[in-house]
């Protein structure tokens, strides 16, 4: 059982010499517990926040033990009653290729249907990120037919959501994104109605005056992923009552500041700015994933995988989607 273990903290940018390469025995099972074979790991941008000691909305990752991840996977063997060997699954398996779960925790391992969705579709559009997207959209955005909506790193697994989702309840969705081959797919494939290339704005002034093109009726909505220069720029050109979802600040992950030039205008446009752990909301879970989940069987969703190839692979891929290499949800194909 190959495993991938956090072995020292970043100071600033994370680097491969922080994760180590171990072999593991393949445990041994007892009552209740279930082996899952682990197909599909997932690499998503909050495992950098617990890569660090200090305080924040969840535990720190322990050193010198398997990374924490999302998984998808098969078992292979149970003594538990409610699985049976070949039950698809997914489950906080971390960054290995095996992982023993004592499934009478509820919810640690939850049974999937692969008949319409693939497995690797319950790590992205159907899982964790979908969710995601789905949350900051409906709950905090809630867009009305016809206002526009701005999401940032728009061919990401969150922000392909969200675009998807805002289209769906008839707003007009305008993507960033980084290069032109992401802008393409944001619009081509996703469907978004625009989306800009902001390296190539790399200014306030010029990146707003690109918005105001792609957003001739103001914006309405903003699902924040990335903070920085895209932030002021957007909130240049927001609407009185436009609302902001605060998912993400990738662009601060390591440590920089992330100063907010425009404070005043969320008075002036009595804006609404809230932030959210899609975690802390369960609630929303099942509604969500089943809108996700006929969307994505139906054919009407459209998503792209970055897959890197076996466990060793894992820590540069994760490195690469820090810094976005990957396109489209970054996953790992273990075994
Ligand atoms: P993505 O698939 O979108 O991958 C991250 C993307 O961020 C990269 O591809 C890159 O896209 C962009 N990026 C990276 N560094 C920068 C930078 N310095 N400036 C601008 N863009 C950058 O990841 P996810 O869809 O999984 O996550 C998107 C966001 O949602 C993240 O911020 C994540 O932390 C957050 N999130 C929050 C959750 C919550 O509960 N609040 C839950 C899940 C995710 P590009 O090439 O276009 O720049």
């Amino acid at each position: 059982n190959r495993q991938i273990h956090l072995v020292s903290r970043p100071q600033g940018e994370p680097s491969a010499a922080n994760f180590k390469l171990v072999e593991a025995a393949v445990p041994a099972l007892t009552e209740g517990q279930v082996l899952v074979r682990n197909h599909y790991l997932s690499l998503d941008p909050y495992m950098r926040g617990r890569m660090n000691e200090g305080k924040s909305y969840a535990a720190p990752q322990p050193l010198d033990a398997v990374m924490i991840g999302g998984t998808v996977g098969e078992v292979v063997d149970s003594k538990n009653d409610h699985f049976k060997v070949g039950d698809k699954v997914v489950g906080m398996g971390g960054w290995q290729e095996y992982q023993l779960v004592d499934a009478n925790q509820r919810g640690v391992l939850q049974k999937v249907d692969t008949t319409h969705i693939p497995l690797s579709a319950y790590l992205g559009a159907v899982g964790m990120p979908g969710v995601t997207g789905w949350y900051g959209l409906v709950k905090i955005i809630d867009p009305k037919p016809g206002e526009t909506v701005v999401v940032s790193a728009a061919s990401g697994a969150v922000g392909g959501a969200v675009g998807q989702l805002a289209k769906a309840r008839g707003a007009r969705a305008v993507g960033l994104a980084g290069g032109p081959d992401k802008c393409r797919q944001v619009v081509e494939e996703l469907g978004f109605d625009a989306c800009i290339d902001y390296k190539q704005h790399p200014d306030v002034k010029s990146l707003s005056t690109a918005l105001k093109e792609a957003c001739p009726k103001g914006i309405d909505g903003y699902f924040e992923n990335v903070g920085g220069i895209i932030l002021d720029a957007v909130m240049l050109r927001a609407n009185a009552f436009s609302r902001i979802a605060m998912c993400g600040m990738i662009s601060g992950y390591n440590g920089e500041p992330i100063p907010m030039q425009y404070p005043q205008l969320i008075l002036s446009n009595r804006m609404k700015i809230e932030g959210f752990i899609v975690s802390e909301h369960m609630e929303v879970w099942p509604e969500a994933l089943k809108e996700l989940g006929t969307l994505v069987a139906t054919g009407k969703f459209k998503y792209r995988e970055t897959v890197a190839d076996g466990i060793a692979s894992a820590p540069e891929a994760f490195l690469g989607l820090l810094k976005g290499k990957n396109f489209g949800k970054q996953l790992v194909k273990l075994i």
